[in-house]
């Protein structure tokens, strides 16, 4: 599809002719997208006594207490959540989000009664990537019987569109999901070819 991906290359200035890199590469470009990185919102600094990171995130233990409050506890996004035997963090991916809330859920039970707290894993379940309404899409399954599949094309499309329908479901019930789909089936043919998601 003519896509040119650059790794490792700091962007140092956006004007309005391109991009200009660390290397002092310059890249022609009329539309920019700028999406390196997020930062959490700067409320979490001014919680209280918390410690945050650059990206404001609250500094947690792996029970993801908060370092300096046992009883603050922090999940998702807003979370710098050590990952066991890395010197990296949880990444803050919605998959990361929903296992640390089921995590808490059990977590904060046991941090009630007195029990000792069990220490958060993060399970990369892989991802998959729409690139447009028809065939396309990419990913990596990351099951414990398929470590690091790399999908694409069709069946990697069929895998997203699966996924899609389970937050789907997750969100409204089997049987709303199951109208919005007739209806989604029912009105494609007049509809636009615009991607949203
Ligand atoms: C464009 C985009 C694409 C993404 N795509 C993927 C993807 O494909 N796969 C993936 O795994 N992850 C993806 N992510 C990341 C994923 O969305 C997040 O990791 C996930 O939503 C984190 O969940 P969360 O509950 O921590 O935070 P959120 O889902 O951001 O929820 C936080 C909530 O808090 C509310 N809030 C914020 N500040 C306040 C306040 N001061 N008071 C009250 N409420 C407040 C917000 O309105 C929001 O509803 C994507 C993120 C973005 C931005």
């Amino acid at each position: 599809m003519n896509v040119e991906i650059v790794t490792g290359e700091l962007v140092t200035e956006v004007t309005e002719e391109g991009v200009t890199t660390k290397s002092g590469r310059f890249i022609p470009a009329a539309i920019k997208v700028w999406s390196a990185g997020i930062k959490a919102p700067t409320v979490l600094k001014e919680l209280g006594d918390l410690q945050t990171n650059r990206s404001n995130q609250l500094l947690t233990r792996q029970t993801l207490q908060t370092t300096l409050d046992d009883n603050v506890f922090a999940l998702g996004d807003c979370a710098a959540c050590p990952q066991a035997g890395t010197d990296r963090i949880v990444p803050p991916r919605a998959q990361a989000a929903s296992q640390q809330a089921r995590f808490l859920v059990k977590a904060i039970e046991r941090r009630l009664n007195d029990k000792p707290l069990p220490s958060f894993v993060y399970r990369d379940r892989g991802s998959l990537i729409s690139l447009d309404t028809e065939q396309q899409a990419v990913g990596q399954l990351m099951g414990k019987a398929i470590k690091g599949l790399m999908i694409e094309g069709f069946i990697a499309r069929w895998a997203y569109a699966l996924l899609y329908k389970r937050h789907l479901m997750a969100l409204h019930g089997g049987f709303k999901t199951g109208i919005m789909t007739l209806g989604n089936w029912l009105t494609r043919p007049v509809k636009g070819r615009l991607k949203l998601h």
